[in-house]
């Protein structure tokens, strides 16, 4: 059996007049994230996981921000291509950690729905993605609520042990 683990981490800033999706979930707050895609900043994260693990590059390489059709784009789309990718070089997900590192708002009543998104469209079952939120307890940029950041890892594996 052949394993491959792979990691991601984005960023994106507050920004007025933008909604705030998280794992795909429109999330109810006073202000969304800046990008030029819908700034999924989770799924973003573990785009580049997956990409990372599969040895082929990262976002900015497959969805340009300078590309028009990715404007507004929902990232879970961009995922599902990413999993196109990830299954054509012959890859199996063996599963998903991530974290959302966010002073606000509460991310707890929202993490069923974030996960139940991200394991349909990577084609697994929930139990193999995992989601966690943290504060940064007031310290740094996600403390003082000027951006979220996500941090995620991929385990791939490949051979006749993965099921
Ligand atoms: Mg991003």
């Amino acid at each position: 059996m052949s394993l491959r683990i792979g990691q991601g981490v984005d960023v994106h800033a507050f920004a007025d007049g933008r909604k705030l999706i998280l794992g795909g979930v429109p999330i109810p707050h006073t202000r969304g994230l800046a990008g030029h895609s819908d700034a999924d900043v989770l799924t973003h994260a573990v785009c580049d996981a997956f990409l990372g693990a599969a040895g082929l590059g990262d976002i900015g390489h497959f969805f340009p921000d300078t590309d028009d059709r990715y404007k507004d784009a929902n990232s879970l789309e961009l995922l599902a291509e990413v999993m196109r990718h990830v299954v054509r070089n012959g890859w199996k997900v063996i599963n998903v950690d991530a974290t959302v590192l966010a002073q606000a708002p509460k991310l707890a009543p929202h993490m069923p729905e974030m996960r139940a998104n991200l394991a349909r469209t990577i084609g697994v079952d929930a139990s193999c993605i995992n989601i966690k939120a943290s504060t940064t307890e007031h310290l740094g940029f996600a403390g003082r609520k000027e951006g979220i950041a996500a941090i995620a890892v991929a385990l791939l594996g490949a051979g006749p042990d993965v099921s």
